[in-house]
């Protein structure tokens, strides 16, 4: 994949380097000479991946990381420290500024071609999530962005994977200050574990005796319910070929032993606030999914989503040959309804008879409520004999049966008269077809509700 990647630096040498590197990878470069340059050019969005120098006259690297991951605007691009110190010391000053990862002058070509990649990846993953949140923001969910990006990353449920009782000792202490942290030593019950319970993070020594880590990263990877769970390996030395297998396969991260505390805590805690900040992110999309396809009432589907799948159903299906019927119901007198019993009596007789239509179709008939006490219910592949026969049987369902109102207090008579149509030449659009269904709806109340009627 390609991606827009910022080179920050106050040195054009090191720019020029850089650049040469990775235009011949087909990435796209930007560049900056200073801080506040760089800044302007993430606030526009113009890159996707940042490069940034530590040691800069006037604004330094750590200065516009932490004013990078402060805005909820660029809060969510990835940002990789390029440091001419390989202190430890100078790394966490980077992770506590926010940055996602380091790259050490002189620069391995493979290190840097590879964190490049994978959080470009990880950038476009989270454009996406964000696309559809800010088109979410009008429908009154809070701003999911800020929210994801106030995420802190304190307070984890982290596994760590590793047999050797020491480094596990020590590691695990050093966690324990933010995050909850337990050990497992044996592959297979890491997996049971961490499948079964919410972890935030798992870290994994490459170096297990009992089993092939790689492997268990694979099996890790290959778990839908685990796809995103943050992984971060423990390597001998910065040479293990392992490391780049393992970041190929989805590792997020890597540390090098004698791992430092203070990184250790930095990376974790890392991972786990972008872990968060994707799934605050993944949970409001869901949400505003739902409310653009969903009636809150009865948690069938809208008029909205019925009409848009009616008319690819129809296009499918008539281009096909096959029939599709369309089914209108509304009940009868439920004026009546909430003038006797009140209105929260008629939102309990329009849930059971929205769970009555589920339970009467199949799986792919698409049951909507069209708006207040009618209900829309698209069948494909349904001939007009069948359409009857189905009609017939949610009109009986809900006659035979009062419904039980107020949590089972009491019990309403309901009747519902039932309109249906069959597609045909004269109805061969969505529209067309609801219009005769319709039709036949008001025939069925005029002809003293309680029953069924087909479109002419
Ligand atoms: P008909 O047999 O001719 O269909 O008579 P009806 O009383 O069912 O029809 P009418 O259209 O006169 O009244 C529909 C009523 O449905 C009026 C409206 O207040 C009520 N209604 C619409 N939406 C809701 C809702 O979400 N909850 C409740 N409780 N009532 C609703
Ligand atoms: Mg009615
Ligand atoms: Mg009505």
């Amino acid at each position: 994949m390609t991606a827009r990647v910022l080179i920050v630096d106050d040195v054009f040498a090191n720019i020029r380097l850089l650049e040469a590197r990775l235009t011949a990878e087909y990435f796209s470069v930007v560049t900056a000479m200073s801080g506040p340059q760089a800044l302007d050019i993430c606030e526009r969005g113009e890159c996707d991946v940042v490069l940034l120098d530590v040691m800069m006259p006037g604004m330094d690297g750590y200065e516009v990381c932490r004013r990078l991951k402060a805005a909820p605007s660029t809060a969510h691009l990835p940002v990789v420290m390029v440091t001419a110190l390989d202190s430890p010391s100078d790394r966490l000053a980077g992770l506590q500024a926010g940055a996602d990862d380091f790259l050490t002058k002189p620069i391995n070509e493979l290190a840097l071609l590879t964190r490049v990649r994978s959080l470009a990846r990880l950038k476009n993953l989270t454009d996406e999530l964000r696309a559809r949140a800010v088109s979410s923001s009008g429908l009154g969910l809070p701003d999911p962005l800020a929210m994801a990006a106030a995420e802190d990353g304190q307070n984890g449920r982290v596994l760590l994977i590793e047999d050797r009782a020491n480094a596990a000792d020590r590691m695990s202490a050093a966690l324990q200050q933010h995050h909850t942290v337990e050990i497992e030593v044996h592959a297979p019950e890491a997996m049971t574990r961490l499948s079964e319970v919410g972890y935030d993070v798992a870290v994994l020594s490459l170096g297990l005796n009992s089993a092939d880590p790689l492997r268990l990263i694979s099996q890790i990877r290959a778990d839908n319910k685990m796809r995103n769970l943050p992984i971060l390996v423990l390597a001998e030395t910065p040479e293990d070929p392992r490391i780049h297998r393992a970041l190929d396969m989805g590792v997020n991260d890597y540390l090098i032993r004698p791992v430092d505390r203070n990184e250790l805590i930095a990376r974790v805690t890392t991972q786990i606030r972008k872990k968060r900040y994707q799934e605050r992110l993944r949970d409001n999309l869901k949400a505003s999914m739902e409310l653009a396809i969903v009636d809150p009432l009865t948690k069938l589907h809208n008029r909205r989503y019925l009409q848009t799948q009616l008319s690819s159903l129809m296009s499918d299906d008539v281009a096909r040959g096959a029939a599709v019927s369309l089914l209108v119901l509304d009940l009868d007198h439920f004026k009546s309804i909430n003038d006797q019993h009140g209105h929260d009596v008629g939102d309990d007789v329009l849930r059971e008879c929205a769970e009555r239509l589920r339970q009467a179709v199949r799986g792919i008939d698409i049951v909507a409520r069209f708006g207040g006490e009618e209900f829309v219910v698209a069948m494909p592949d349904t001939e007009p004999f069948a359409a009857q026969r189905v009609a017939e049987r949610i009109r009986t369902s809900i006659e035979k049966t009062p419904f039980t109102v107020s949590g089972g207090q009491k019990t309403v008579l309901v009747t519902a008269s039932i309109g249906i149509a069959t597609t045909s030449k004269a109805a061969a659009s969505g529209d067309a077809l609801f219009k005769q269904a319709d039709a036949a709806l008001y025939e069925a109340k005029r002809s003293g509700r309680n029953c069924v009627r087909a479109a002419a």
